[in-house]
C-alpha cells in the first residue's frame, strides 16, 4: 500500500512570518478563521526581524499627539507627486484609507504597540509632503515570548554595540552623547547593565526594539489569537483545484504534508533577495553590492504565483530599497554588512567621493535617493571620508563612538587612516589633486554654510538627519583636521520590492487581469503599491502591513464563519496519489 500522506485543514494558510504574513494570520485568526503559518527556516520574523520596525502610515493616530495634522488628500497628491506615471490610484486609497485604520486594529486588539516621530518625508519638497507619518515600533520585553523567544529571529549585531545589544531609534541620541551628558550617561549605564544581565542569564539581549520588537509584539500576538505557527516548514507548491487555490504541499522534517486552505492561501515569503538569480535579473549592479536579507527569501511565493498564472512585475520606479552598504569579514570569515542608513554621511566631519575624487550625491539624502544616484553614474565603488572628530562623535559604519574602541576595524582593513587628504588619497589610489581640491570646496561650503553643487542640509531630510548642534548647517562640517578615515561603500539593498501584481485587496492577479482565486500576496511577494517609489521611512512595512490587513478583512468578510468553529479539523490521513 502507498504510504499515507498526512493531510490537515485550515481556513487560511500563510506562508511566511515576516510582518505581513504574521498581521495577516493574527487578523484571519481573530476573524474566526483557522489559521497556520510555515515558516521555512528556523526561526520566525524575515526580514522584518532585523528591520528597523519602522511603518509608514499618513494620516496615523500617533501624528495629532505630536500637534501634527494630515489628509487622505494630501496623502494621494503626495504619493500621485512621487509615483508619477506609475501612480496607482486604487491601491494608494485603499492604502491611505487603511493604513490608520489597522494601526488603530493592532493597537486595539494585540501586544502592537507604536510611537510617533519627528521624521519627514523623504521627498519633503513635493506637494502633500508631510512629517509624522513614520510610526517606530516599541521596545518590548522579549522573555514575554516565552518559549518562542529562541525562536525569533535575533537582530544584526552590526546595527547594535557589544556583539548583541540593541540600540533603538529612542536609544542612539544618548549612545551617542554619553560622554557630554550625564543624562545620557546614565540612560545608556542602565540599559547596558540589563544588557549584561541578560548575556548572563539568557545568553542574548532580551530589550528588543525596531523591527526585533515588531516581530515580538506579532509573533505573541499570533500565539494569543490562536495563530498555529510552524518553523523549518516550506511551502514548496499550491493545491489547485478547478482554477481555485485550495492548499499548499509543505515539506517539514523531510516528510510532504498537503494542508488543506479553505479560504485562502496568502503568499508572503518575504522576496527574492538571497536569489542571486534574481536579484541580476531585476537590479542593477547586483554583483557590486549585498542584499541584506536572509538566507530563505529566495522568491518562492513569485515563483507559486506565477506558476498559478500570477505576474511577476519586472518594470518599476525602483525594485528594490537601496542603501549605501559597506562589510568586512570578521574572525571567523564570516561577512558582515552594515548599512548606512543615518548616523554618519548626513553628519558634519563626511563626505562621499567617487573613484575620481570627487563628490557625486548630497550625502545626507534618502538610502534610496543616494544609492540611485550611485546607479544612474555606474559608480560600484564610493568612500566615505570622516574626521576623527566626526568618528568619535558620530560613528563611521560598524566604527562607533566614543568610547567604543574603533582598532579592531582599522586592524582588519574596513577603516582605512591616513594622517592627511593627500596621504589618504594614496590609501584609496584616488587622484591626490582631485581629492584636495574636492575636499577644500567642501570646507568653504561647511564654511559658510550652502553646498552650492548637491545643496546638503538644505532640503528637510539632509537637515533633520544632521547634527542640530552644528552651525550654520547642521549636515555641513569642514574636512581639516586629521587624522582622516575612509571607509568603501558599495551598493546594495534593504529589501526587494518587485513581486506579484495584486488588487487593491491584495488578490494575486492574472495577466488578463482576472483574480486567481483563492490566493493574495502580501509584504514584498507582492508588486509594491508605490511601484519602487520610496515617500518616506517605514514605506515597505507600512503597505506590507496595511494589504496584510486587508488581505485577512477581505478572506472573512467572503467567507464568514463562526469564531467558534477556528480551531484546525483534526489530522486526517489519506493514501498518496
Ligand atoms: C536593516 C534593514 C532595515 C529595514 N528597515 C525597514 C523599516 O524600518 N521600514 C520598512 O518599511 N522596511 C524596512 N526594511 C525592509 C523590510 O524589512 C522588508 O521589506 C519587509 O520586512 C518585508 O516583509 P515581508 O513580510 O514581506 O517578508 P519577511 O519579513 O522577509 O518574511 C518572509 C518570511 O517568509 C519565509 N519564507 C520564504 N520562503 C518560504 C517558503 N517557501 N515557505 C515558508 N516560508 C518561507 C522567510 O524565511 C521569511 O521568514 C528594512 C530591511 C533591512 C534589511
Amino acid at each position: 500500500m502507498a504510504e499515507a500522506i498526512p493531510v490537515r485543514d485550515y481556513d487560511v494558510v500563510v506562508v511566511g512570518s515576516g510582518a505581513g504574513g504574521l498581521t495577516a494570520a493574527i487578523v484571519a485568526a481573530q476573524q474566526g478563521l483557522a489559521t497556520l503559518v510555515a515558516e521555512k527556516t528556523e526561526y520566525f520574523g524575515g526580514t522584518s526581524a532585523i528591520s528597523g520596525g519602522g511603518l509608514w502610515i499618513p494620516g496615523n493616530d500617533h501624528m495629532a499627539g505630536l500637534g501634527l495634522s494630515d489628509s487622505r488628500e494630501d496623502a494621494i497628491r503626495y504619493l500621485s507627486a512621487i509615483t508619477g506615471n506609475y501612480f496607482d490610484q486604487p491601491k494608494a486609497e485603499a492604502f491611505v484609507r487603511a493604513g490608520p485604520e489597522m494601526v488603530r486594529y493592532l493597537e486595539d486588539r494585540t501586544e502592537v504597540r507604536f510611537m510617533g516621530g519627528l521624521i519627514p518625508d523623504y521627498e519633503a519638497a513635493l506637494p502633500g509632503a508631510s512629517t509624522g507619518r513614520t510610526l517606530l515600533t516599541q521596545s518590548f520585553d522579549g522573555k514575554a515570548l516565552g518559549p518562542d523567544f529562541e525562536h525569533l529571529r535575533p537582530a544584526l549585531d552590526q546595527l547594535g554595540v557589544f556583539g548583541g545589544m540593541q540600540i533603538g531609534f529612542e536609544d542612539a541620541g544618548h549612545f551617542m552623547a554619553v560622554l557630554r551628558s550625564p543624562k545620557s550617561f546614565f540612560y545608556s549605564a542602565g540599559k547596558f547593565l540589563r544588557y549584561a544581565w541578560d548575556r548572563i542569564r539568557y545568553g542574548r539581549a532580551t530589550r528588543l526594539v525596531n523591527g526585533n520588537a515588531l516581530v515580538a509584539r506579532l509573533l505573541l500576538s499570533a500565539r494569543r489569537a490562536g495563530v498555529e505557527l510552524w518553523r523549518e516548514t516550506g511551502v514548496a507548491g499550491l493545491i489547485n483545484e478547478s482554477g481555485r487555490i485550495a492548499g499548499v504541499r509543505l515539506t517539514r522534517g523531510g516528510e510532504t504534508i498537503e494542508v488543506r486552505a479553505r479560504r485562502a492561501v496568502i503568499l508572503a515569503s518575504g522576496g527574492y533577495g538571497a536569489n542571486q538569480h534574481m536579484r541580476r535579473e531585476n537590479m542593477p549592479m547586483a554583483d557590486a553590492g549585498w542584499s541584506l536579507q536572509p538566507t530563505g527569501n529566495c522568491g518562492d511565493g513569485i515563483r507559486l504565483g506565477e506558476r498559478e498564472g500570477g505576474v511577476f512585475i519586472r518594470e518599476n520606479i525602483d525594485n528594490g530599497i537601496w542603501a549605501p552598504m559597506s562589510s568586512m569579514l570578521d574572525a571567523d570569515g564570516r561577512r558582515v554588512i552594515f548599512s548606512h542608513i543615518m548616523l554618519d554621511r548626513h553628519r558634519p566631519g563626511f563626505i562621499v567621493v567617487d573613484g575620481t575624487g570627487k563628490r557625486f550625491v548630497n550625502e545626507g539624502a534618502s538610502y534610496q535617493a543616494f544609492c540611485k544616484a550611485m546607479h544612474a553614474r555606474g559608480i560600484e565603488r564610493a568612500w566615505l571620508i570622516g574626521t576623527h572628530a566626526a568618528i568619535r562623535k558620530h560613528s563611521m559604519g560598524l566604527a562607533k563612538a566614543a568610547p567604543l574602541p574603533i582598532g579592531r576595524y582599522l586592524a582588519n582593513g574596513y577603516l582605512k587612516k591616513a594622517d592627511t587628504i593627500t596621504a589618504l588619497a594614496d590609501v584609496l589610489g584616488l587622484p591626490a589633486a582631485t581629492l584636495t581640491a574636492t575636499v577644500g570646496t567642501f570646507n568653504h561650503y561647511a564654511d559658510s554654510g550652502v553646498d552650492a553643487d548637491f545643496h546638503r542640509g538644505e532640503d528637510v531630510y539632509s537637515s533633520v538627519q544632521g547634527d542640530p548642534a552644528n552651525k550654520p548647517n547642521p549636515s555641513l562640517g569642514p574636512l581639516r583636521d586629521g587624522p582622516f578615515y575612509a571607509i568603501e561603500l558599495r551598493p546594495g539593498e534593504l529589501s526587494s520590492l518587485n513581486g506579484l501584481e495584486t488588487d487593491a485587496r491584495a488578490q494575486v492577479i492574472r495577466q488578463d487581469g482576472s483574480v486567481i482565486d483563492g490566493l493574495y500576496a502580501v509584504g514584498v511577494d507582492a508588486n509594491p503599491a508605490f511601484r519602487g517609489a520610496y515617500p518616506g521611512g517605514g514605506a515597505s512595512l507600512g503597505p506590507t502591513m496595511t494589504f496584510a490587513y486587508l488581505a485577512a478583512r477581505h478572506i472573512a468578510a467572503q467567507h464568514p464563519v463562526d469564531a467558534a468553529a477556528g480551531a484546525a479539523a483534526p489530522l486526517r490521513e489519506r493514501p498518496a496519489a
